[in-house]
């Protein structure tokens, strides 16, 4: 009989997992079977799980792409990792690496890209599998628990702000500070620039003037436009979206400066109004951004493991998934949730 292990499983859509019995996977070609250590919870798992993007996933899945582990197998041919190194799996889990996206440094736009926790079983169970090609290299001596949130919500609020164009002493305003947004804070303020925070909580308001934002608006109690017009005299040159409502988006035009970028990264499913008038005599660029590559989650990782980063975590066992997805959904978790399978 084959082997077993513990996974938290979506069945079907619905923010419901069942914690179950899976089969042991066989590591193929380029790719290593992971006992994981630690797994952080992003509200993308949430959205998969739901079923709530046009492209969806196809139940039953594992979810999870910000596990931590270690190498306890290898699939055939060469690999440039060994047994016991300590990888993550992320959510750019492979890509063709031929293609014009993945030629261009753009590996990110891969057509033929798997997800992990999404098209490929990902990290809320006991194993899972990487490929050793597009897996995170975990530094040195890093707890599993604290770094994990640097393989999804890391990467990409680190990759939002690089092309967000926003230079030192330049505005950056972080537009919900979640999990992503309270890391977004701490690689800005570690870029020099000048943060200011956005979000309907309080608490989460509290936890980003601890990492340095100078500046902190309550979008439910202020329009977040005037307060940041104000405030900056004018807008601020960088928006980094990463709230869970649509309403935010459309905020962040009112936010801008004259000139200024706006980076998407929160994913919630719906629209938001787009005045063209306003976005056009600004002269505004927005741009939607997508994890990062594996060139950026190397330099993520660094400022990490340089101690400029330091995610706020809490852990949880695998039998709490649901309370946290429910968390999530209402608004309710500071920082990140991160399963110890220790
Ligand atoms: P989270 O639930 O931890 O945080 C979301 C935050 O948004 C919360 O603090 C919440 O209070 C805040 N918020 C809700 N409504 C708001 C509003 N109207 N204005 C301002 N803030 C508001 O979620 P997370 O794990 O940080 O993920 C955030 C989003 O980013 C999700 O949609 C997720 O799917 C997406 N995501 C995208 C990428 C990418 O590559 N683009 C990667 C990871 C996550
Ligand atoms: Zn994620
Ligand atoms: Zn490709």
């Amino acid at each position: 009989m084959a082997e077993k292990f513990t996974a938290a499983v979506v069945e079907e859509f619905g923010p419901t997992l069942n914690i179950r019995d899976e089969d042991l996977p066989e590591p193929g070609p380029f790719q290593a079977l992971v006992k994981v250590h630690a797994s952080g919870v992003c509200h993308t798992d949430v959205h998969a799980a739901e079923g709530d993007w046009p492209v969806k996933p196809e139940p039953p899945f594992i979810p999870g792409h910000e596990g931590v582990g270690e190498i306890v197998k290898l699939g055939p041919g060469e690999h440039e990792l060994e047994l016991g190194d300590m990888v993550g799996n992320v959510w750019l889990w492979s890509a063709c690496g031929q293609c014009e996206h993945c030629r261009s440094g753009w590996e990110t736009l891969c057509d033929k890209a798997e997800y992990g926790g999404y098209t490929v079983d990902g990290s809320f169970g006991q194993y899972m599998l990487v490929d050793t090609r597009y897996c995170a290299r975990i530094p040195e001596g890093a707890d599993p628990i604290e770094v994990a949130p640097i393989l999804c919500a890391g990467v990409t609020v680190y990759k939002g702000l690089k092309v967000s164009d926003t230079k030192p002493g330049q505005f950056m305003v972080i537009s919900g500070i979640g999990g992503l947004g309270h890391i977004a804070v701490q690689y800005a303020v570690a870029m020099g620039m000048r943060v200011i925070a956005v979000d309907i909580a309080d608490d989460k308001l509290e936890l980003a003037k601890k990492y340095g934002a100078e500046f902190v608006v309550n979008a439910g109690q202020q329009d977040p436009g005037e307060a940041v017009a104000e405030y900056t005299k004018g807008g601020a040159h960088g928006i980094l979206v990463t709230a869970v409502h649509p309403q935010a988006f459309g905020q962040a035009i009112a936010m801008a400066r004259k000139g200024g970028t706006i980076v998407f990264n929160g994913l919630p499913p719906g629209e938001f109004p787009a005045p063209i008038f306003d976005i056009v005599f600004k002269g505004l660029t927005i741009r939607g951004s997508l994890v990062g590559t594996r060139q950026d989650l190397a330099e993520s990782l660094d400022f990490y493991a340089r101690g400029l980063i330091k995610p706020h975590v809490e852990e949880i066992k695998l039998e709490d998934i649901n309370d946290v997805f429910d968390g999530l959904i209402k608004g309710g978790i500071d920082g990140r949730r991160v399963i110890n399978y220790q």
